[in-house]
């Protein structure tokens, strides 16, 4: 059992220049078992909320539950979470297998022979057994972040806690250590936050994904709703690579009315742009891989020149023109397109996004199902 419940939890600092808010009503729940990543732009407060799980920061107000006990207060070691950092932080006078069992020996009371078990497996499982005698020194970046995981499985917590695991490997390695993890955290079935500014890490590692901005839940949702129903601009900016084109626009008639642009919508999409919302003043969203090209059954399109060509493997990237206002599409590799060609694109209705530009609202998306905090793996 490892359940989280975060409670309107906030975390002020006290610097020179007064308080510094980093963390502000932070409500979230994490379900047995749940892989959760906490992602968000550097200063966020992603790490400050994964130190005060841990008991690394104090909680300056709210509350944090693991399994249903209140852990302000209870010690970092006596919380039943287990932390893997960025750094590894690992013992460089221990070798591997006294870097693992070393804190088993302080805080449990197992014996000589459990806890040698248990480094044995764990080692086992990251394969690093013939690592065990080495010192940290010796070891790659690679298999010292693997020592650094198997130090937090022998634990065997309730909730594993990562930040930035991954960051100081190259992007190869990155990579392999990503499903890795996955795997392993699959196999253990042990709650999992995890911390990153990755949003290709957490967009692939996690049954859920929380974001956050300025120290505040900007959306909860499983990959696939927060890359679908972005609740507002800056969640839809900040998830997807490459990231969603934008331009501010105006509703004009049935169209929206662009800086070098006109295209008509339908009384759907009218009717959800409410009273309160200014129309003159939205912005439209569109993600590259949602623009058709010279689609076949419309002549609702906007006439743009082919400007670049990007091959990429198996899609290229076209950044096309209209007169000032460049579009970013991404298509399959195998469509015949050459530069300077003239081209029509049309902006499938399912896929566009509306916001309003002095909240960033999204209004295309219903709130409360956006808001909606599934309990459940969803994926
Ligand atoms: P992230 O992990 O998303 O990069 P942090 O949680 O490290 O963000 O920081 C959030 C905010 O809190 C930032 O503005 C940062 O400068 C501030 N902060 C973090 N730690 C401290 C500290 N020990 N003292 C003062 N301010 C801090």
């Amino acid at each position: 059992m490892g359940d989280i419940q975060i409670d309107d939890v906030g975390k002020t600092y006290d610097s020179e220049e007064g308080e510094i808010t980093a963390v502000e009503g932070v409500t979230l729940s994490v379900e047995d078992g749940e892989f959760v990543t906490i992602v968000g732009p550097s200063g966020s407060g992603k790490s400050t909320l994964l130190r005060m799980i841990a008991g690394l920061e104090s909680i300056t107000s709210g509350t944090i539950s693991i399994n249903d006990r209140a852990i302000n207060n209870i010690p970092p070691q006596d919380r039943g979470v287990a932390m893997v950092f960025q750094e590894y932080a690992l013992y460089p006078h221990m070798s591997v297998r006294k870097n693992m069992s070393y804190g088993l020996k302080l805080t449990t009371d197992l014996s000589k022979a459990e806890i040698s078990d248990r480094v044995e497996e764990a080692a086992e499982m990251m394969s690093i057994k013939d690592l065990l005698d080495k010192k940290p020194g010796n070891l790659s970046g690679g298999q010292q972040q693997r020592v650094a995981t198997g130090r937090a499985i022998v634990r065997d917590p309730e909730v594993f806690l990562f930040d930035e695991p991954l960051s100081n490997l190259d992007a190869k390695l990155r990579l392999h250590m990503r499903t890795e993890l996955q795997r392993i955290q699959e196999d253990l079935g042990t709650t999992s936050v995890y911390v990153t500014h990755d949003q290709t890490e957490a967009m692939t590692m996690s049954d859920r994904i929380v974001i956050l901005d300025g120290g505040e839940i900007q959306q909860v949702g499983t990959p696939k709703e927060v890359y679908a129903r972005p609740r507002n601009k800056f969640v839809a900016d900040f998830i997807g690579s490459p990231s969603m084109n934008f331009y501010d626009v105006a509703i004009e008639g049935s169209q929206l009315v662009g800086p070098d642009f006109q295209y008509t919508v339908s009384q759907d999409i009218l009717e959800k742009v409410g009273d309160g919302i200014d129309s003159s003043d939205l912005v439209l969203g569109i993600r590259p891989e949602h623009i058709q090209v010279n689609p076949k059954d419309t002549e609702n399109t906007i006439n743009v020149q082919l400007d670049v060509l990007e091959h990429e493997g198996s899609d290229n990237y076209l950044y096309l023109m209209k007169d000032e206002t460049e579009w970013t599409v991404r298509v399959p590799g195998n469509k015949m397109i050459e530069s300077g060609m003239s081209l029509e694109i049309t902006l499938p209705e399912e896929h566009l996004h509306l916001f309003e530009r002095a909240t960033g609202k999204n209004i295309l998306v219903d709130s409360n199902s956006a808001q909606k905090i599934p309990t459940a793996n969803t994926n």
